[in-house]
């Protein structure tokens, strides 16, 4: 198929979709409109990888979600054996999520960042890219500066360390130092609706940007509170050509070949 977009971070794989994912993965196929399937726990992983092996236009990311992290432990072998796909593009989501008020506390953060590292270790040791959710806790950026902070000690060990810093609600500050780093930040449909990521979106050069939807998650202006689907990514390009200012056909081409590269897709 003549890939157009590419929905770096969505959940197909969800319950929401059970009804019509067919209709829908046609759809993307006809509107050109590829995705990362991206898996929360090892459950979700396998069904990533299920789907992905089904549909040429979809893809997979296996990984542990922080905030599943009193649900499963991180068994990495079974991660491995399900990243032999050869449609398994990326590691995640995996990161910190510090955001929950009430339960968060020392161990659950100590916790959040033994399963976080593992998940480095495995990206490193595959070579792939990691797909990262990082939410500070209200009124701060306290998750972005620790995931800064990890990610520069990775470096130094494992230089290819690369990926996207999916839903990417950081400062400009936060996002000059993630690119360092070789990570991408993306960004979802709530660009349409919510003015807090213009600046952001207009400091960071283009080919650090990738589009994603988060999906069923967050559904563009317009369509708010009902359930999202992969092809908004069509919506969040345009929107991002908007706050630029920058030519719509010149965004999507160049945003098209920023997730080809991190996550090596073939034409
Ligand atoms: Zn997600």
């Amino acid at each position: 198929m003549n890939v157009q977009y590419v929905d770096a971070h969505c959940h197909l794989q969800f319950e929401q979709y059970a009804e019509d994912d067919a209709e829908l993965i046609e759809r993307m196929r006809t509107e050109g409109v590829a995705g990362i399937v991206v898996g929360v726990d090892l459950e979700s992983s396998q069904k990533a990888v299920t789907l992905a092996e089904k549909h040429e236009h979809l893809y997979a990311s296996v990984g542990l979600h922080p905030n599943r992290e009193a649900d499963e432990w991180y068994e990495m072998k079974k991660y491995r054996e399900l990243a032999k796909s050869p449609k398994v593009v990326a590691i995640g989501e995996c990161g910190l999520d510090y955001y929950r008020p009430v339960e968060m506390n020392d161990e659950v953060k100590r916790k959040q960042r033994a399963i976080f590292n593992d998940q480095l270790m495995l990206a490193a040791e595959l070579d792939k890219p990691l797909i990262i959710h990082a939410r500070p806790s209200r009124g701060t950026m306290d998750a972005y500066h620790e995931l800064i902070s990890i990610l520069e000690e990775a470096k130094k060990k494992c230089p290819r360390l690369r990926g996207d810093i999916h839903f990417f609600v950081g400062g400009i500050d936060e996002m000059h130092a993630l690119i360092a780093l070789d990570f991408t930040v993306s960004f979802t449909a709530v660009i349409t609706f919510a003015r807090d990521y213009d600046a952001v979106i207009r400091a960071t050069p283009l080919v650090d940007i990738l589009s994603e939807t988060d999906a069923p998650f967050v559904a563009p202006e317009g369509r708010r509170g009902k359930r999202n689907d992969p092809l908004a990514t069509i919506e969040v390009v345009r929107k991002i050509a908007e706050i630029r200012g920058e030519d719509p056909e010149a965004v999507r081409t160049t945003l098209l070949a920023n997730a080809k590269r991190l996550f090596t897709l073939k034409d």
